[in-house]
């Protein structure tokens, strides 16, 4: 029995999830919110209770101390040794690598090597992984790459069609991202469908406030939504999706505003998707408040939105040459009862079909009729159990070669 934490560690953010493995069960979770920041507090949530404390976080180095002191004040650890393992969400794995990876030193400077890939997002996974290796040396430190799965896509789905330099001289390519999610409800329903893996297509939609969509051939990713960085593809709560690149030089030029590409950059990251189109809010919740009252942006961001989803997936039927299943998780995905029954609606003709009473809040299972050619279903995404999994698996393979070395 060993204790393991699933660490995800953003600009600004800290999350993390405490397990017990080999059993999986999941016996803390956090969040460290705003570090660096004025108002920065933590929130632990374990056994139905929620504590939350305000409280000054200069960087990430401190967060974790702050964490260990937060397991040893709620009795969720005696001592810092009982951290055994560390598992860390890493958004991009380049080309370099295609699965997870023991962080060991020539490991780490390989990662540092491509955190041009994404400059918001590797930077903070280091500062996060590197604070726990200089605190907990002992424990195994394992990244993850939401990067991994999408390794498997082939050439013609993975390359952009502009000038083939562009891809040999600086690796411009579709990478896609939440690959740890696709891979976990694939695995999950293929398991519901009583059905191995390797025998069945499926598309999985992971609709949270990002979103993407994936084709999956008999269990690895032949093409996803997300594309050089995870701004590409549907449209999202708060990121525009696909969109003609002719329109950043023809802004740029307009708008007094906008200084450089980088700022509009960031207006395509965080003031686009259904906030921009809304100018209400990046919440489906608040914008489906405001489409009951008939408010007419609100209506509008609703249904670019199903529409965007609606064409990656038939797209996909496509690319798969026919799917045995459907899958929706993640935020909207799992709880979303009007998205999801739009989306069906508008793809009936591919032979998927809802029942009404399936299709509930929080289902977890097939929530299409026994006649549908494709089955839908709603599987719960589970990313941190995927990355304590992956740090297990190294534990176990390590056992075993100890074991066979005498
Ligand atoms: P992320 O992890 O990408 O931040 P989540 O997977 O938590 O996002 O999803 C957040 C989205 O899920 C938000 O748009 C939120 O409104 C939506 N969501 C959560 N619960 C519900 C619900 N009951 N009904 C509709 N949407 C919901």
């Amino acid at each position: 029995m060993s204790k393991t934490l699933s660490v995800n560690a953003g600009s600004s953010s800290l999350k993390w999830q405490l397990f017990e493995m080999p059993e999986e069960k999941m016996l803390a979770k956090g969040i460290f919110e705003r570090i660096g920041l004025e108002g920065s507090k933590s929130l632990v949530s374990f056994e139905g209770e929620k504590h939350e404390r305000e409280i000054e976080i200069i960087d990430h180095r401190q967060s974790v101390l702050l964490l260990m002191d937060e397991l040893i004040h709620f009795h969720l650890i005696q001592d810092f040794r009982e951290i055994t393992g560390i598992g860390h969400r890493v958004v991009a794995g380049g080309e370099y690598f295609k699965e997870s990876v023991v962080l060991t030193k020539e490991n780490l400077k390989n990662l540092k090597s491509i955190s041009y890939l994404a400059p918001l997002h590797n930077p903070a996974n280091i500062l996060g992984i590197e604070a726990f290796q200089r605190l907990l040396p002992e424990a195994l430190s394992v990244a993850v790459f939401d990067t991994a799965f999408h390794t498997t896509m082939p050439e013609e789905a993975f390359r952009y069609p502009i000038p083939t330099r562009y891809y040999e001289d600086f690796e411009v390519r579709k990478y896609g991202a939440h690959g740890t999610s696709h891979k976990y409800v694939a695995a999950e329903a293929a398991k519901v469908l009583g059905k191995p893996l390797e025998e069945i297509n499926l598309i999985t939609a992971h609709i949270g406030n990002g979103a993407s969509v994936t084709a999956i051939e008999k269990g690895k990713s032949v093409d996803t939504s997300m594309g050089f960085t995870p701004l590409a593809g549907v449209m999202m709560g708060t990121r525009s999706g696909d969109m003609d690149a002719s329109i950043l030089p023809y802004l740029l030029k307009r708008d007094d505003s906008l200084e450089n590409a980088q700022q509009l950059i960031d207006i395509l990251n965080n003031e686009s998707g259904i906030l921009g189109v809304s100018e209400l809010s990046s919440d489906m919740r608040d914008l489906e408040v405001a489409v009951s009252e008939g408010n007419e942006k609100a209506i509008l961001a609703y249904k670019m939105f199903v529409n965007r989803l609606k064409k990656y997936i038939a797209e996909y039927f496509g690319i798969l040459n026919g799917a045995d299943a459907l899958v929706f998780t993640a935020g909207i995905g799992e709880n979303d009862t009007d998205v999801r029954r739009d989306i069906i609606k508008g793809l009936s003709w591919f032979g998927m079909e809802l029942v009404p009473e399936l299709n509930v809040r929080g289902a977890n299972g097939i929530i299409s009729t026994p006649d549908s050619k494709v089955k839908v279903l709603v599987i719960p995404t589970n990313e941190e159990l995927m990355i304590a999994r992956d740090v297990e698996n190294f534990r176990e393979a390590w056992f075993k070669q100890i074991l066979e070395k005498g």
